[in-house]
């Protein structure tokens, strides 16, 4: 039937050919020397002021012969405009090298990655707080991209007539808060397309691309092919993103960047992943147990700093009333131990930086009325301002700043529905339609849920973080993408990655 289809699809326990599971926890240690973790003190840079203790620093970036571009200085190429020519012709080179070749590039890749697993889970914990669970998944995803793109490249060059003309320059500007398998997942589709790629790492985390970067190029990608340029956020980032000699570019990010990034060039070939609002929908004929632990990990995993995050609990009927199900969540959700990655017992890190604008205004509000209230009161801390305790926030209102409020942060906010009906409704009425859950056993419940909801990744009876590359495409609807509706990790991603041309020839 179609329940069973859909929930076999969506049931994490199928078995994953290209989820790598090998190599778990065998090479993590969290280095105190050496590049993982050194603090690069060179007093002179003033990148390094910007970005904190973990920025790399000018003599860093020589080192590894990355190019560097900040207001005033140019390292390695001699002008934005050598940069976007150069990789466009070498772009075109690695083109004609044909798919075959690159897609073994790729492989190569992919096994360049997880021969550093170990390096990148440290990176990422020391440089964004993820924990090392987190940050070894990360890990397991950059190399799925790898293979599963090098694969979708073969499949490319020609379908039903119409060939494949790859894009010669893509830009990428990833995220932080998924400093590796984002910034690899972009990259490495735009390699296999045939394309050639300018990277500008997150600010906040350009050591972890750094790394998967070097990898890539140890793995046989040509440097001139794939450029990591740092460079400040500002007039310098838009002349790049703005210039007309870029094909693509792939952000993730906030809705807002993808808006201010069209208004730059309001032609702007753009595939963008941006934000969501995501609820969990928990209907009485659920295993409450299993939605208690979805719903706690979803919400507060990387403290709720996912695209893909619940930030709603919407509870249908008696479970709303149900002081067993309230009780079981408060449990799960306190005992989480929060602290700095280098603790392997810390289930939630702290936030990027201390909480500010809406985020901040989510953690601190007040309890204004009996309906709308903590369950679980969050807290800062320490004196750095990035560690907070989780906070649960019961009686949401639908319409409410809590509702339909994109927080980013370790903030759940629980609402109570008089049926699925209404369920639906509330979980649908955001801006954003990227993840959505629903936890119930009831196939008719299920299959309801599943033709009304508007979300671009849907889970049944499981948590919504966490898209697996190849079994769960990601990617959202409304205005959690901008541009190319495209799925990264899915079948379609390729093809935006460059123009179709269809030749006729009069025999
Ligand atoms: N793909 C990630 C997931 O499924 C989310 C990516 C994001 O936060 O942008 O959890």
């Amino acid at each position: 039937s179609r329940f069973l289809a859909s929930v076999k699809a969506l049931d994490d326990t199928v078995p994953t050919p290209n989820r790598v599971q090998d190599r778990r926890n065998e090479h993590i240690s969290l280095h105190t020397d050496g590049f993982a973790n050194t603090p690069d003190t060179d007093p002179s840079t003033e990148g390094n002021r910007e970005w904190g203790r973990l920025a790399l620093s000018r003599s860093t970036y020589t080192q590894l012969g990355l190019d560097t571009i900040d207001a005033g200085h140019i390292y390695g190429p001699a002008s934005l405009e050598t940069l976007v020519r150069q990789t466009r012709e070498a772009g075109a080179r690695w083109a004609a090298r044909g798919a075959d070749v690159r897609a073994w590039i790729l492989h190569q890749a992919g096994a360049a990655i997880a021969a550093r697993r170990g390096e990148l889970v440290s990176v990422m914990a020391a440089e964004t707080g993820k924990t090392i669970a987190e940050a070894d998944v990360e890990v397991s995803e950059a190399i799925d991209f790898a293979h599963y793109y090098a694969e979708s490249a073969r499949r490319l060059e020609v379908v039903d007539g119409a060939v494949f003309e790859p894009a010669h320059l893509t830009v990428v500007t990833p995220p932080w808060n998924f400093p590796v398998a984002i910034p690899a997942g972009s990259v490495l589709a735009a390699l296999a397309a045939g394309s050639g790629v300018v990277i500008k790492p997150a600010p906040q985390s350009p050591r972890c691309a750094a790394v998967m970067i070097e990898a890539l190029w140890r793995a046989g990608v040509p440097r001139d092919v794939l450029r990591l340029v740092s460079m400040p956020e500002g007039a310098l980032s838009q002349s790049l993103v703005a210039h007309p000699g870029v094909d693509r570019v792939i952000l993730t990010g906030g809705w807002e960047t993808a808006k201010l990034f069209r208004s730059w060039r309001n032609d702007l070939p753009l595939l963008a992943e941006t934000s969501g609002k995501n609820g969990i929908v928990v209907t009485p004929s659920a295993d409450l147990d299993h939605a208690v632990a979805d719903l706690a990990k979803s919400a507060f995993g990387h403290a709720g700093q996912k695209c893909s995050a619940a930030s709603l609990g919407i509870l249908v009927g008696s479970v709303g009333r149900s002081e067993r199900f309230e009780r079981q969540l408060l449990d799960a959700v306190s005992s989480l131990v929060v602290g700095w990655p280098d603790d392997p017992e810390v289930a939630m890190g702290p936030v990027i930086e201390p909480p500010k604008g809406k985020l901040l205004e989510a953690l601190t509000v007040l309890d204004e009325s009996e309906e709308d209230r903590w369950l679980l009161e969050p807290r800062k801390l320490d004196a750095s301002g990035r560690l907070w305790s989780p906070g649960i926030r019961i009686g949401v209102r639908p319409g409410s700043a809590f509702h339909q409020t994109e927080y980013f942060g370790p903030v759940l906010g629980l609402m109570h529905a008089k049926n699925l009906d209404e369920a639906i409704e509330w979980q649908n009425a955001t801006d954003f339609g990227l993840t959505a859950g629903i936890h119930s056993l009831d196939p008719d419940e299920v299959n309801e849920w599943i033709e009304r909801v508007e979300a671009g990744n849907l889970y049944v009876n499981r948590g919504i973080t966490g898209a697996i590359v190849q079994r769960q495409p990601f990617g959202g609807w409304k205005r959690s993408s901008v541009g190319a509706t495209s799925k990264a990790g899915g079948p379609n991603y390729l093809t935006h990655l460059g123009s179709w041309r269809s030749r006729t020839l009069r025999s």
